[in-house]
């Protein structure tokens, strides 16, 4: 017998891309989940996802196997604590070398994102690397994706395929776009995160961020917030929206 969430994830994959009805999707992803808390249905293995992307990304690595790319997974679903870990330690370095608040954060965001609002939070979102490929030193540099780089098969043949499978880069090469740098690692299950993305738009994030123990939390005021979200959290791909 079907699991009453495995029956629900069904339907909403068949009504994604209309308008999902509210409830439906608030019962599979309540608002916890969004901001990277509670315990999603995750697949198995080194690097999670919830388990509907876990299945087309596995469809789309078939596919990518048989032209000899391999696609691995380096990052899959990361929890609120995970990130918030990352965060307080880059804050506490940068607060000791002399770093007032604010110039700490602008400093952190410029390749973190804030805990509680990164995409990873969903498990919808991967980044990845060509896995016949030698792993050296840090793996998601961008240099590493282009021309005689290791990963530059696998970025070209996710740029003419991805999107048959339903994945995006987000932070793409555009150069009008705000926020997060150019991304070439990173894909995201649209029919998933596109509702994700539109029901976490309606959360209220300071009220998150205040009762949280993130550090540097009393800069994140309206103004702050408002301006993150614009460019960092919608300075995204225009077909993620
Ligand atoms: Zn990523």
């Amino acid at each position: 017998m079907m699991l009453r969430k495995e029956f629900l994830t069904a339907l909403f994959l068949t009504l994604a891309g209309h308008s999902v009805h509210a409830n439906l999707f608030f019962e599979l992803y309540p608002n916890d989940l969004l901001f990277g808390k509670g315990n999603p249905d995750l697949s198995n293995g080194e690097a999670p996802l919830i388990k509907p992307v876990q299945k087309a990304f596995d469809q789309m690595a078939e596919a990518a196997k048989k032209e000899n790319v391999t696609l691995k997974i380096v990052s899959g679903y990361r929890s609120f604590e995970r990130q918030k870990q990352i965060w307080n330690t880059k804050y506490s370095r940068n607060q000791k070398a002399g770093l007032d608040p604010i110039d700490n954060i602008k400093k952190i965001i410029t390749f973190s994102t804030l805990p509680g609002t990164s995409r990873h939070h969903w498990g919808t979102e991967v980044d990845l690397i060509d896995g016949s490929q030698k792993e050296e030193g840090d793996v998601l540099l961008t240099q590493k994706f282009q021309g005689e780089g290791p990963y530059a098969r696998l970025a070209l043949w996710m740029q003419e395929n991805a999107s048959q499978f339903g994945f995006y880069l987000p932070y793409t090469n555009n150069k009008k776009r705000k926020g997060f740098s150019f991304e070439p690692w990173h894909y995201s299950y649209a029919p998933v995160s596109i509702q994700m993305l539109k029901a976490y738009l309606k959360l209220d994030l300071i009220s998150f961020l205040k009762a949280s123990e993130v550090l540097g939390k009393e800069v994140f005021d309206i103004d702050f917030i408002s301006t993150y979200i614009e460019e960092n959290v919608k300075g995204i791909n225009p077909v993620l929206l």
